[in-house]
C-alpha cells in the first residue's frame, strides 16, 4: 500500500504534467483518491467532495478520473455495469467480491497473475496490458453473521 501522501503528489504531479488546470475541485479528488480506502464509483466521490465543494460538477470527477486512468493512476474495475476506481493501486490486481454485502476487497497476490499473464501471452500470443480477475464469494464478516455461532470460523482462514 502507497502512502497516502506519496500518491496524493503523484497524483496533481500527474495532472499538472498532462496540462490540466489544477483547481481545487481536482486537487480535492486527489487528494480524496489517494487516502480513499476501498474501492469508491465516480458518483460516491462526487457526493463525498460535493459536501466540501457544492459547486463541482459529476462532469469534472469523470473527466479527471479519465485522465488519471489514462495515464495509469488509478485503476477501474467494472463490476456490475458501474465503474469503482482504486487511487491507491493503481495496478492491476485480483479483487474479492463478496455477493452479500457487496463490498469489494483486494487480494494482491502480483506472483500468481504474473506466472498466469506469461502463459497466456505466450500460448495466445497476446500482449497484455491489464487484466480485471474478480473472485466472488462470501466475505469474513458476512460468513461470521450468517454462522449460528460466531466464534466457529472452522475452515475459513485455512490455505
Ligand atoms: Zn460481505
Ligand atoms: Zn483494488
Amino acid at each position: 500500500m502507497t502512502d497516502p501522501e506519496t500518491r496524493y503528489k503523484e497524483l496533481v504531479d500527474i495532472l499538472q504534467k498532462k496540462g490540466t488546470r489544477l483547481t481545487s475541485h481536482r486537487v480535492a479528488l486527489a487528494r480524496l483518491l489517494s487516502v480513499s480506502e476501498g474501492h469508491p464509483n465516480a458518483s460516491t466521490l462526487y457526493l463525498k467532495l460535493q459536501t466540501q465543494f457544492p459547486t463541482i460538477s459529476l462532469a469534472t470527477v469523470y473527466k479527471t478520473l479519465a485522465l488519471l486512468k489514462e495515464n495509469g493512476e488509478v485503476l477501474e474495475i467494472v463490476l456490475q455495469g458501474d465503474s469503482h476506481f482504486d487511487g491507491n493501486k493503481p495496478y492491476s490486481h485480483p479483487h474479492l467480491v463478496c455477493s452479500v454485502c457487496h463490498q469489494i476487497y483486494d487480494a494482491d497476490e502480483p506472483l500468481i497473475t504474473g506466472l498466469l499473464e506469461k502463459e497466456i501471452e505466450g500460448k495466445y500470443s497476446f500482449k497484455i496490458q491489464r487484466h480485471q480477475i474478480v473472485y466472488y464469494g462470501i466475505c469474513q464478516d458476512c460468513q461470521n453473521k450468517t454462522s449460528s455461532d460466531g466464534s466457529d470460523r472452522k475452515g475459513i482462514d485455512s490455505e
